[in-house]
């Protein structure tokens, strides 16, 4: 299906005030957004337009009820300066697993990626073009229908902006095993890249800054044993050659950077298994030395190297050094900037 995007450009784009060797993390924003409003049953009048504030009735669903999903993705650049997407049509197909879980109506996928590829085409002088930097993409969706009552809403708003950011978590983490606060419960909406799964992990992970810890490793709802995921991240652990990774069981969210890894691990001849993992297995291996490293992958940071994981009373000391999580960064990035052959298919060329 062909869908017309009107569009409508800003006078004058503020690129020329960026420095791209220093940018603001996450308060930088592109002249322009994507936005898709869903009435009578239907997504119309895809639009372009400069991005401003939008006036919100203070009855807004979304405000009150929680529906609010999003996605994040980034544009690269090649050697040539020509944009690209990594793997796009996995985030438009995780925003209506999303949706599904949180009543939401699906997002056209084909334009999805179409109102992606047109935004980014508009704003590539906007991507910086050093290794590890991107034009961070924030797709969301959420309830803008004014109305007091629990029930699905019928008015959403579809947006996506973009904040070009530069490369983060250059340091390596510490992670702090949560037992007391969980992020996820069977049933649950853990594997939904929902707004309310941060709102109730913010408060957690201050706790966790507060002594000394980068992120929360959380653990599973019923037994505080399970190893789920980190902050924003998916978790990988290297025992004795082999890697593992906590299963998709509906409370972790299914991350494009650990299917990514999955595949680049398996290319590069190890072996990763998708498996049930608990703290104690990781804390044993630790101890007698086959625990070789771990790290969390996803989209805002790519690969976070972990150091050490506290957990209350004692800590597991993980690697000071991470070799192959380091190999496959480099990989990954080498990939989104077209220095090696794109082999996995991954990319989503923008042409002029
Ligand atoms: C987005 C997200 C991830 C990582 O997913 P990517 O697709 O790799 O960016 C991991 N965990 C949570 C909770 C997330 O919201």
């Amino acid at each position: 299906m062909s869908y017309n995007i009107n569009i409508t450009k800003i006078e004058k784009s503020k690129v020329s005030d960026l420095d791209f060797n220093n940018i603001p993390l996450g308060t930088t924003f592109t002249d322009h957004m994507f936005i898709c409003d869903y009435d009578n049953g239907q997504w119309g009048n895809p639009r372009i337009e400069p991005l401003e504030t939008i006036p919100t009735h203070p009855a807004a669903m979304a405000l009150h009820y929680g529906q609010a999903i999003f996605e994040g993705m980034k544009a690269t650049v090649d050697k040539d300066g020509n944009p690209m997407l990594f793997r796009a049509n996995k985030n438009a197909a995780r925003l209506n697993t999303s949706a599904d879980r949180m009543g939401m109506p699906n997002f056209p996928e084909d334009l999805f990626v179409e109102g992606l590829k047109q935004l980014v085409d508009i704003e590539r002088n906007w991507i910086p073009p050093q290794e590890g930097s991107a034009l961070y993409l924030r797709p969301f969706m959420y309830a803008d229908e004014p109305f007091i009552g629990m029930r699905a809403a019928t008015h959403y708003k579809f947006i996506i902006i973009a904040s070009p950011s530069n490369a983060m978590y250059s340091n390596r983490i510490k992670l702090w095993a949560e037992k007391q606060y969980i992020r996820a419960a069977n049933g649950g909406t853990g594997e939904a890249k929902a707004a309310g799964n941060y709102a109730a992990a913010i408060r957690p992970t201050e706790l966790a800054k507060a002594k000394g810890y980068d992120q929360v490793l959380w653990l599973d709802a019923n037994e505080h044993r399970y190893i789920q995921e980190v902050g924003t991240m998916n978790i990988f652990f290297m025992i004795d050659g082999k890697f593992i990774t906590p299963k998709r069981d509906g409370s972790i969210l299914d991350g494009i950077t650990r299917m990514s890894v999955i595949d680049v691990l398996r290319d590069k001849g190890y072996e990763v298994t998708e498996t049930m993992i608990t703290i104690d297995e990781i804390k044993t291996a630790s101890r007698s030395g086959t625990l070789q490293e771990a790290f969390g992958t996803g989209t805002a940071v790519g690969i976070a190297y972990i150091q050490e994981i506290g957990l209350d009373g004692e800590v597991i000391h993980v690697s000071d050094q991470s070799p192959v999580a380091n190999d496959v960064n480099d990989t990954l990035n080498a990939i989104k900037t077209g220095k090696v052959e794109d082999k996995f298919n991954w990319m989503t060329k923008i042409k002029n």
